[in-house]
């Protein structure tokens, strides 16, 4: 039964609200604890980029929500209008209004895909694709299957973004499919990024560029998309000088598989809640170790919405929901929260089909491989581990609040 006020109420359903749910259901009486979120189904997304080649359907990375909510925790399919932290309540879809003592934001991000100009409507057409959305799994499976050669281009947005390493797995992936189907040699493959280098961690950056130089790939360091002609098939970018100095230069396409930049709901900024400035503007204004909200001690946060100096991934909110469930019933229980995030994110970079270099990083880039192995080669090893294995932890071991 659906009450008007919970004891701990999580906003959002994805990979953090329902690991921590689980957690928490141990320890608190599932009863008091609500998760609110619209979405009838849940997605593995790290799998997006396998699909996105054609390689698994995207089918078996969806499962129906109903079926992943901890039992007894109460599951309200509303959208998040507002939160209204001072007097600790929450606007939902419907003009309903929830009360709570506690509030965990896990609402991930948002893909703000009207900031690349002449996309709108044209997702999907025109050799146009992306696996950042489920609905264009398929088509950017198909534009990489039935490619004829001509000039591919991945797109790499500012950071943050969510998994800042698909942009370029896919493209991996991409170029070795062209191989297999004997149109490498008439194709270009470029990488457009934003930044400076191919990662953001030098022992990474460094191995990639090596990768990508074997390859044949082109990359084009400093180059930010803003704009799309569809119809000319042209790709717009700000393509940054060694000055500083922004020139617009386009490039023609024959696939274009694009990311946009990424932002917290606007709700979060909106409801009081957002760094109002600095790097971590407009993001969860949370402690970057405990996770606690730093203007209310009764809100945490988890994931992809935190202002933290992380890398947004799954691997990331495996490490914090454990942080956030002890720490919240440390502060339930009158005590000061303890537990302390490290910023660990891990992601695999599938370097090309059956082998992945396994990236594992901390805060301030610190390296932190679970093997003993050099984590800069791509390994059949880590295929295995990213393809087979992390799915069953995903859906078996981390949503039932295992950690
Ligand atoms: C293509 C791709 C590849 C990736 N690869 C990897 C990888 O290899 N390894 C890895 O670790 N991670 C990877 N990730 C990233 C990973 O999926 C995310 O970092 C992770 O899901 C974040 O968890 P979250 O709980 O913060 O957000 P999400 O899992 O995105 O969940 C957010 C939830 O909030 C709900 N919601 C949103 N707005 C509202 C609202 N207003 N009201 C109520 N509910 C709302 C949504 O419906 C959703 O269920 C990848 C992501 C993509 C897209």
């Amino acid at each position: 039964m659906e009450k008007s006020k919970y004891r701990i109420l999580i906003l959002g359903g994805g990979a953090g609200g329902i690991s921590l749910a689980a957690r928490l259901a141990r320890s608190v009486s599932p009863d008091q604890i609500a998760i609110v979120d619209p979405a009838e189904s849940h997605f593995y997304q790290p799998m997006w980029t396998i699909a996105g080649a054609g390689l698994v359907p995207k089918e078996t990375t969806r499962k129906k929500q109903s079926t992943l909510i901890p039992h007894g925790v109460t599951w309200l399919r509303e959208t998040v209008i507002s939160v209204d932290p001072g007097n600790k309540k929450v606007k939902l879809s419907h003009d309903l209004s929830i009360e709570y003592d506690y509030l965990v934001v896990a609402t991930g991000l948002r893909l703000a895909w009207e900031k690349i100009e002449g996309l709108e409507g044209n997702l999907g057409k025109n050799g146009i694709c992306t696996v950042y959305d489920y609905n264009q799994v398929d088509y950017t499976a198909q534009q990489i299957q039935r490619f004829q050669g001509g000039t591919a281009i991945f797109v790499m947005p500012p950071v943050p973004i969510k998994c800042a390493g698909a942009p370029q797995k896919i493209m991996y992936l991409a170029e070795n499919v062209f191989r297999l189907n004997g149109v490498r040699h008439k194709s270009k493959v470029i990488f457009a990024t934003a930044g400076k280098a191919m990662f953001g961690i030098p022992t990474f950056s460094n191995a990639l560029a090596e990768i990508v130089k074997e390859k044949g790939i082109e990359p084009k360091y400093m180059h930010k998309i803003s704009g799309v002609d569809a119809e000319k098939k042209e790709a717009i970018f700000d393509v940054t000088d060694a000055d500083g100095k922004v020139t617009k230069q386009s490039l023609k396409f024959d696939l274009l598989h694009v990311v946009p930049p990424m932002t917290a709901h606007s709700y979060v900024a909106e409801s009081g809640l957002a760094f109002e400035a600095g790097d971590q503007k407009g993001w969860l204004e949370v402690d970057k170790h405990t996770l606690q909200h730093l203007k209310y001690p009764e809100i945490f946060g988890i994931g992809d919405v935190t202002g933290v100096p992380n890398s947004k991934t799954g691997a990331a909110v495996r490490s914090q929901y454990p942080v956030v469930a002890e720490n919240l019933l440390a502060v339930m229980s009158g005590k000061k929260p303890t537990a302390s995030y490290n910023g660990y994110s891990s992601c695999p970079l599938i370097t090309e089909i059956g082998k992945v270099m396994l990236a594992e990083f901390g805060y301030d880039g610190k390296l932190m491989p679970t093997f003993p192995l050099d984590p800069a080669v791509p390994r059949k090893m880590m295929w295995h581990l990213k393809k087979d294995i992390l799915p069953h932890l995903y859906w078996q071991v981390m949503l039932r609040g295992w950690a």
